[in-house]
């Protein structure tokens, strides 16, 4: 399976740790009901050390994942026999270290970006948008590479309000998937 993972350097245990998307193809109702007999892939590759091993199934942790309402799920660990390192395997839908999904989080940027409106979140959605700001030549590198030729405005609040009306235009899931083609971490990575 193709692999598209973020990496964190975490300054608390002075170690990376490292999380894996896998696309399960369902809701995070459906992800929540089903729970540790969600259909867990294998992974054959340790992207700690490259070793081409299978991984072995190292229990679970439960995280929160706030949609309209809030979920609580388990989170398949992995572990290396080679390097004994651990990665996390997460949901397409989640982004790390982001309790809301990507889709809410999409959705809280056009609220304040595009409609000015705060909402009933104020830090966190302060949160995502300085986040967000700060990711604008990484989204602008991503659209230029599939094509887009057009001008951008120079000003960072008028330019992120264009390019999230570009990744609106173009379908949030959509989005989603291709830019974590396009790089090997999220769009609301540090
Ligand atoms: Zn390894």
């Amino acid at each position: 399976m193709p692999l598209h993972f973020d990496k964190m350097f975490s300054k608390y245990f002075g170690v990376i740790f490292l999380i894996v998307y896998h696309d399960f193809n369902i809701s995070v109702e459906e992800y929540e009901n089903r729970s540790k007999k969600n259909d867990f892939p294998t992974v054959e590759q340790c992207p700690h050390c490259k070793s081409r091993v299978r991984l072995f199934r190292h229990g679970f942790y439960w995280r929160n994942a706030i949609e309209e309402k809030q979920h609580r799920i388990p989170i398949l660990r992995l572990k290396c026999p080679s390097c004994r390192n651990t990665i996390s395997l997460l949901p397409t839908f989640l982004l790390s270290y982001f309790q809301y999904t990507a889709d809410v989080i999409i959705t809280k940027l056009r609220d304040i970006i595009i409609d000015h409106n705060i909402g009933d979140y104020h830090q966190l959605v302060l949160f995502y948008r300085k986040r967000f700001l700060n990711r604008l030549n990484q989204i602008e590198m991503f659209f230029r590479d599939d094509g887009f030729k057009g001008t951008l405005p120079k000003d960072p609040k008028e330019k992120a309000t264009k390019l999230l009306r570009m990744i609106l235009a173009l379908g949030k899931a959509t989005f989603l998937r291709r830019y974590r083609g396009h790089f090997s971490y999220n769009f609301m990575a540090h």
